[in-house]
This record gives structure tokens, C-alpha cells and sequence, in this order.
């Protein structure tokens, strides 16, 4: 068993547990085993069914007086892919790194979490949020384990969550928000006939392209203090007509927006519609939110961690909202959320690594934060 004090013994042994989403059993044992000693009392469960589970998931609280504290992350990982140097699944220490799926996103980071909590006054209470699906359809991860919480009139007062956000050095940056993502499938009906008689067919071509570009010379805001302004992208455009002869019979296209806290999804997946049922009056739009915008504004929480990672790396952080989206868009309905962890160069990569030293100070930082944050 990795002994909890020693990061690395301990990131080692998450690594070599393989991990893919959705991910259940070895990695959540070596974790439970690093937890126990600590004083927690480890709460395992497993839900959801094919395809998107079943998930595991742990939930980790050790009770005291005082604030309550919570650090979420996940140990599912992507998958390896094919050219590494080494075992991906095998965690391997060459020269000052630790080389191995996830060592950066995010099992370093949630064995750097568990170390900290090694000789930690046992004022207050400290919970673990631990999802074996963040990586994948995050339908029975975050969600599932809120709702246990929930169950269990569990509220943290705080929640850190570990994702890999500094950018070039350790301590540059914590994220305080994050943009919402919806994608949207338009589909424009219209008559397949004979190009030469067109007045027998009914081209569903042009009505796309206007909705097109209506929707593409759309200005959606101009940003916020703290955010940068949503976006719409075109994300593909599908005819997947062969011949030269023949008004098809359907068009379609894609899009993709990531939005900021001045949007709701469905909002936006509103204005897309009226804007192509202005071009298109036939079509349907179909929207998927992946994730609201959120926003933890700076305050309280995000100056007792940036104090923590100044102490200990003399870095001053920037407070950030760029990025994909992550689970800390449900767990920031909580209570006020941030995220910080380790550098992101490899994430989802190919030889994905971490420092050495890096896990070291991560877990310097954490212990920090969390007896500033308990007292
Ligand atoms: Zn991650």
C-alpha cells in the first residue's frame, strides 16, 4: 500500500491502476487504502448502466467543528492512444518527471490532495469528491455524487477543485469560472429533383447558407470583467451530395458556442432557432448544453488560496475563466468553487508527465490553503 505522506509513491500507484472512463474498482481501492488511515470515512458507490456507466464513485469526509472544506476531482482518465515511450499504465520516473496516463490530469493532483491532509489539524471537516466519469459523458459522476451529498446533508463551504490549470509555472493560474457549451444540429428539409428542372425541387442549399450566415455575423456580447466574449463557431456544414445533376434533398450544419455567464444554453439555443426559422421557416434545430457558464467571483476563497500559493511558490496567480468546461460547473451551485492544480502542457497527451517537484510543492500549496481555509 502507498504510504498517504509520500505524493509520488502515492500518484504511482493511482497510475498504474487503468483508468479509463468509466472507471470503477483498483484506482478507487488504492485511494479508499490511502484515505482510511487519515481518519476518513469512505463512502463507495456505483451507478448508471451502459453506455454511459456504470460509474464509480467515492465520497470521503472526515468530521470535525468549523468549516467545512471539500476538494473535487476525478481518477478516470482518457485513454492512452498509441506512440508513448513507455507503459502509459505503468507510472515511470525518468530523470525529474513522473511519466504516465493522468499524472497531470488529474491523479497527481488528487494524491497531492490526500498528502496534505497527512498531519492535518483536525479542526473542521474535509471532504473528498472523487468521480470515476469526468473525462466522459459526466452523466453519473459529479451529478451522482451532489446528489449523495445531498442525501447525506453534506454542504461544503468551500470547494477546490484539483484540474490542472497552471499554465506555464506551477501557481500561475486558478480558474474562478468557466464558459458554457451548446452545440446545435440544424436540419433544413427540402425536394430532391433534377438540376435542370428546378422548379420540380425545392433546394434547402441557399436557406442553410442564409441561416448561416446570419447566425455566423451574430454578436453575442463583448465579454465580461471576468470573462471573454462568447463565441460561435460553425462547426461543419453536411449536403453529402455526390452528384453534379441532383438538388438534394437535405442540408445540414453544425454548431458550436462556449458562452459566458450573460447566456443561459437554452437561451442561446432560442436565438438560434428564431434566426434560422427566419431563413429556414421548414427546419429543425436540435441543442445539447454540455455545460452552463459559471462563475465564482473573486473574493473570500480565491485570495486565501492565491495567499497559499504565494507563501509557498512566491507566484502570484492570475484568476482565469478560459478553458473547456469542467465539473466544477455543478459543484460551484454548492458553494463558491475554484480550481488549481498542476501545469496542463501534457494533459490528455501523448507521454503525459508531471514534475517531481511539482507534486511536492502542489501538496505544500494544498496543506496550506486547507489550514488557512480550516481556522
Ligand atoms: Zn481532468
Amino acid at each position: 500500500m502507498a504510504d498517504p505522506a509520500d505524493v509520488v509513491a502515492l500518484a504511482k500507484a493511482l497510475i498504474d491502476c487503468e483508468s479509463v472512463t468509466p472507471a470503477r474498482g483498483a484506482v478507487f481501492d488504492v485511494l479508499e487504502a490511502a484515505l482510511l488511515p487519515l481518519g476518513f470515512a469512505v463512502d463507495r458507490f456505483i451507478v448508471g448502466e451502459a453506455p454511459d456507466g456504470p460509474v464509480e464513485n467515492l465520497l470521503a469526509v472526515r468530521h470535525g467543528d468549523g468549516p467545512h472544506v471539500a476538494f473535487a476531482g476525478h481518477v478516470d482518465v482518457v485513454p492512452a492512444g498509441a506512440g508513448w515511450t513507455g507503459d502509459p499504465f505503468t507510472a515511470e520516473v525518468r530523470g525529474d518527471l513522473l511519466y504516465g496516463r493522468g499524472a497531470v490530469d488529474m491523479k497527481g493532483a488528487v494524491a497531492a490532495f490526500v498528502a496534505a491532509c497527512v498531519d492535518l489539524p483536525a479542526r473542521g471537516t474535509v471532504s473528498l469528491i472523487v468521480t470515476g466519469d469526468e473525462e466522459g459523458p459526466a452523466v453519473f459522476g459529479t451529478r451522482a455524487l451532489i446528489d449523495r451529498m445531498a442525501d447525506r446533508a453534506l454542504r461544503p463551504d468551500l470547494c477546490l477543485v484539483g484540474e490542472p490549470t497552471s499554465a506555464h509555472r506551477l501557481g500561475d493560474t486558478i480558474k474562478i469560472g468557466r464558459r458554457g457549451s451548446v452545440n446545435i444540429w440544424i436540419d433544413v428539409p427540402g425536394r430532391q429533383g433534377h438540376v435542370a428542372y428546378p422548379h420540380l425541387a425545392d433546394n434547402p442549399c441557399p436557406r442553410l447558407v442564409a441561416a448561416l450566415a446570419a447566425i455566423d455575423a451574430l454578436v453575442l456580447d463583448e465579454g465580461t470583467d471576468w470573462f471573454q466574449p462568447s463565441n460561435i463557431e460553425i462547426t461543419d456544414i453536411m449536403v453529402g451530395n455526390p452528384a453534379t445533376n441532383v438538388i438534394p434533398a437535405a442540408a445540414r450544419a453544425r454548431i458550436s458556442i462556449r458562452f459566458n455567464d450573460l447566456h443561459t444554453g437554452d437561451g442561446l439555443a432560442g436565438r438560434i432557432a428564431a434566426i434560422v426559422a427566419a431563413h429556414a421557416p421548414d427546419a429543425t434545430c436540435r441543442a445539447v448544453v454540455s455545460g452552463e457558464a459559471f462563475l465564482t467571483e473573486p473574493g473570500a476563497l480565491s485570495t486565501l488560496l492565491a495567499g497559499a500559493i504565494r507563501d509557498e511558490l512566491g507566484v502570484e496567480a492570475e484568476l482565469s475563466t478560459t478553458g473547456g468546461t469542467s465539473d466544477a460547473r455543478f459543484l460551484s451551485r454548492l458553494c463558491p468553487t475554484v480550481e488549481f492544480g498542476l501545469l496542463n502542457a501534457t494533459m490528455h497527451k501523448l507521454d503525459e508527465a508531471v514534475a517531481i517537484d511539482d507534486l511536492r510543492a502542489l501538496t505544500r500549496v494544498y496543506r496550506r490553503f486547507l489550514a488557512s481555509a480550516l481556522s
